[in-house]
């Protein structure tokens, strides 16, 4: 087995991945400051660079499968050198190799699955529908306003399948002409990618797109920050331009243009999570708070790393299906900065941030003092 690998392929594969940038590092170690792992435990972005830099990086150990590609070091950086790319052209290697180390081992099993069903549970894809049996919900028609696209966790896992529910109860309180594809959605790919698999997103990504080109998909609502960021800016990569719109954009246009009325008061305090891939990378951070506070009696607290800064849940870059151990978990420490602002609730718009805080508070000592909810939970309970 490889113990060091080869200098000439690694430096090929991070220009391939648009990580040639690297070469401007001058190790100042901002990244390490910023990065959630610090305090965690010994990890350094710095250090990977450099290693990758000087053609001498390990991919065998545990360090290239840590960053949740959260995006604080690339936000940090003075010199632009685009850390997240170099980590992910690391992994893509150790793809090539077959080498997973033990906390990235599950990621095996959810390759089968993706290559399987086209989802990461191994679930039937002709289930994939099932959430919204008895909901009115629609195939979609070339004619219809909008896709919906709720993505894998919407579709499957019982606790966040509760949010594509909510999510049909918006769309049809507005009147929104909107409809599904079920099975014949896949996903999205972003996760994988950035674990990685380079040649299954390629896959998985290629099918999405000829199924949205047959039938007649011009524009995309998503639930999933995730989905959303890879339609919006990797699936342009093919030549194709769908217009993506996360939902707490939506529900925002829905309010301005007069279709969605927020007619119920919700009495709580609420603080709001930004989810790395709807905030850091796609600077979407005004709509949800701006959402949430069109409610009557919602009370909108902020958290300490909050916006720009705020603190990863930990599901990014693939994390969401490796092995965490407790004590290292990113979400119990945001957890804690939720419960320390005296809200009754933490909502998000995220299924990973959503999933990662439900475990938390699952675990924590604090499970009856704070609810974890979408945004649509909310505004479900607002126009019902
Ligand atoms: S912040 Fe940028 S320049 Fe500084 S050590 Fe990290 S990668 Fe290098
Ligand atoms: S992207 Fe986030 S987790 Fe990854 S190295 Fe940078 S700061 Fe750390």
């Amino acid at each position: 087995m490889e113990k060091l690998a080869d200098y000439k392929e690694i430096s090929e594969i991070i220009k391939e991945q648009g990580g040639d940038s690297f070469k401007l590092c001058y190790q100042c170690g901002k990244c390490d400051v910023v990065c959630p792992w610090s305090g965690i435990r010994n990890f350094s972005m710095r250090k990977l660079v450099r290693g990758g830099n000087l053609g001498m990086s390990e991919i065998e150990g545990e360090d290239i499968w840590l960053c949740t590609t959260c995006g604080k070091c690339s936000q940090a950086c003075p010199r632009n050198v685009g850390q997240v790319e170099s980590g992910i052209a690391l992994r893509r290697l150790a793809t090539d190799y077959g080498i997973y180390a033990a906390s990235a081992d599950p990621v095996r099993s959810i390759r089968s699955a993706l290559n399987a069903e086209g989802n990461p549970f191994m679930e039937d894809r002709s289930k994939r529908a099932d959430w919204a049996k008895g909901l009115s919900v629609k195939t979609f028609a070339s004619d219809m306003e909008i896709l919906y696209y709720p993505g894998c966790y919407l579709s499957y896992d019982p606790r966040l399948k509760k949010v594509a529910v909510a999510t049909a109860s918006i769309l049809n309180k507005a009147s929104v002409n909107y409809g599904i594809l079920g099975s014949k959605e896949n996903c999205c790919g972003e996760s994988i990618r950035k674990a990685g698999d380079e040649t299954l997103y390629l896959q998985l990504a290629k099918e999405n797109i000829k199924t949205f080109i047959d039938h007649g998909v011009k524009r995309i609502l998503v639930s999933s920050p995730h989905c959303y960021h890879t339609f919006k800016n990797e699936y342009p990569e093919f030549m194709v331009n769908f217009e993506i719109v996360h939902i707490a954009q939506y529900v925002f246009e829905l309010i301005r243009e007069g279709r969605l009325e927020l007619s119920k008061e919700y009495k709580k305090k609420v603080t709001y999570h930004d989810p790395c891939y709807l905030g850091r990378h796609n600077s979407i951070y005004d709509e949800p708070r701006q959402v949430l506070q069109k409610i009557a009696a919602l009370e909108l607290r902020e958290m300490v790393e909050t916006r720009e800064e705020s603190f990863c849940c930990g599901g990014g870059g693939g994390r969401i299906w490796m092995d965490t151990p407790k004590g290292e978990r990113f979400s119990d420490i945001r957890l804690q900065q939720a419960v320390e602002t005296g809200a009754d609730v933490m909502a998000t718009a995220c299924p990973y941030c959503i999933a990662n805080f439900e475990d938390s508070l699952l675990n924590s000592k604090d499970d009856e003092s704070i609810e974890i909810k979408d945004i649509t939970e909310i505004i479900q309970e607002a126009i019902s």
